[in-house]
């Protein structure tokens, strides 16, 4: 192995553990082809370059990573000379992505521990927002989040080096905070949420010494910014493992500083509706990404929020607020509470308020109606989203059933069908009004909506 230069006290640095390439099950095979040329391209210019993090602990546990993440002693600029097709990025935390067509390796130089205001680090409030002090491979190691995502793939010798304790804790199937969890979770509270979300991926137990901050700390995510949360709750619930994740932050406390809608809407689920629509909605998302199939999250976003729009709407109307106008302001409510936590992209919220907003035609059963709701872009998520809705409801069961059966039938047999029978199916109770039934103002505005056979029960 060779040499690193390091400046700082011996002592303080941990002894690695080596295991050779003999003594582990990580092979070549399994590295994907662009983080092979990278890995031999740095080590031919003379650097040390290293698989690290997520791919690595992935690969030893039998799993096949989507995105490999190298790290090297080359700086930005050195990696740039050695790889055309390379882009430095960020300013935060200054990296290589080296691109092979649809692949991106993404390229870490060693981080330092860098004290306080040294180089280019910075910290405010213990938060770090800068982290660009170049550093050793013990440094680097020391400044990752947990142990399993700090053991390196050596391309010199294709050994594992552990430097702190993570192929034990893999063996264990345990995640440890490196470091002190209080500082750590202080410097990047997102670390709770990478504590949740991969003890779920994994199936890990969380070291109680890394779980016992959250009650303390979960409220230091309001500092983190919204963009970035969006990215995490992106790789939460969209990552194939939506389900298991969402019950361990419900676990770990911290669902309430992200969700915080969907927390209070389910403290006050006492029959379990919301839970089971919101559980049903999770895997089914799991399902589609297993079967390699698309998923929008704007879909599970308003399953995740139904809850509180409802209740809210429901509120406003009972203090006589035209139901119409009540959806509106309880979707546009609950929309700009979330949006100020996890910044949802536009085009998602905007489909995610479509959503909510079409559950009321699929009362209607006019010709045009129903041929001008099924040709509308956001049908089929509005028809998923009914029939999580109708698995939760007497009331919406034949609604649901009834497109179901519209869908397979061919269009001139629906037209006709929908000809003969000219009678709407009875109302459903709470959901918000079709848009077009504010003609009928006169008598409409202001009344009570009436009383719905399941209050407790927003599906
Ligand atoms: P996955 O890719 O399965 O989501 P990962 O662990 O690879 O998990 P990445 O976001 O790809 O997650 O990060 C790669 C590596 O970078 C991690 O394994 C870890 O070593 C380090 N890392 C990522 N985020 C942080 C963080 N907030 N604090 C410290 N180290 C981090
Ligand atoms: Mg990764």
């Amino acid at each position: 192995m060779p040499p690193d230069r390091t400046d700082a006290n011996p002592a303080a640095l941990p002894q690695p553990r080596v295991i050779p390439r003999a003594q582990h099950n990580l092979t070549r095979k399994h590295i994907s082809r662009g983080a092979l040329r990278v890995l031999y391209g740095l080590h031919e210019h003379g650097f040390r370059a290293c698989l690290v993090g997520g791919a690595v602990r992935d690969l030893l546990l039998g799993g096949r990573p989507k995105d490999f993440d190298v790290a090297t002693n080359a700086t930005p600029e050195e990696i740039r000379k050695i790889f055309r097709n390379c882009r430095l990025i960020g300013r935060r935390f200054r990296l290589a992505h080296v691109i092979f067509g649809p692949e991106i390796v993404e390229v870490a130089t060693f981080r330092g521990s860098g004290a306080e205001g040294e180089g280019d680090r910075h910290l405010v409030d213990g938060r770090i927002v800068r982290d660009n002090v170049w550093g050793t491979i013990e440094e680097d190691a020391l400044r990752r989040d947990f142990r399993v995502n700090a053991l390196y793939y050596d391309i010199a010798d294709f050994s594992i080096i552990d430097y702190v304790g993570g192929m034990q804790d893999l063996a264990q199937r345990r995640l440890h905070l490196i470091g002190d969890p209080e500082q750590r979770y202080r410097e990047d509270p997102v670390r709770m949420l990478r504590a949740a979300r991969l003890a779920a991926k994994l199936q890990f137990t969380i070291d109680p010494a890394a779980a016992e901050p959250f009650p303390r700390l979960g409220h230091l995510l309001g500092d983190a910014a919204p963009a970035r949360l969006f990215d995490e709750t992106m790789k939460l619930f969209m990552g194939g493992y939506g389900l298991a994740s969402f019950r361990m932050l419900e676990h770990c406390g911290l669902l309430q500083h992200l969700f915080a809608g969907t927390a209070r809407a389910l403290a006050r689920d006492e029959h379990g509706a919301l839970r089971n629509l919101i559980e049903a909605g999770l895997a089914g998302t799991d399902a589609r990404v297993a079967e390699g199939k698309p998923v929008t999250p704007a879909f599970l976003f308003a399953v995740l929020l139904w809850g509180e729009v409802y209740a809210l709407a429901r509120g406003m109307q009972s203090e006589g607020i035209d139901r119409t106008l009540a959806w509106q302001r309880a979707a546009h409510k609950v929309m700009a509470e979330q949006m100020a936590r996890v910044a949802i992209p536009r085009r998602f919220s905007y489909a995610m308020e479509e959503i909510w907003a079409l559950q009321p035609r699929f009362a209607e059963r006019s010709r045009k109606r129903v041929f001008r709701l099924m040709a509308h872009p956001r049908f089929r998520a509005a028809y998923d989203f009914l029939l999580l809705r109708a698995a939760e409801s007497g009331e919406l069961r034949e609604r649901g059933e009834w497109w179901t059966r519209a869908q397979a039938l061919e269009a001139e047999q629906l037209a006709a069908e929908l000809a003969q029978s000219r009678t709407p199916p009875p109302p459903v109770s709470g959901e918000p009004a079709a848009p077009r039934k504010r003609r009928r103002r006169r008598g409409g505005r202001g009344r009570k909506p009436p009383a719905s056979s399941t209050p407790d029960a927003p599906s």
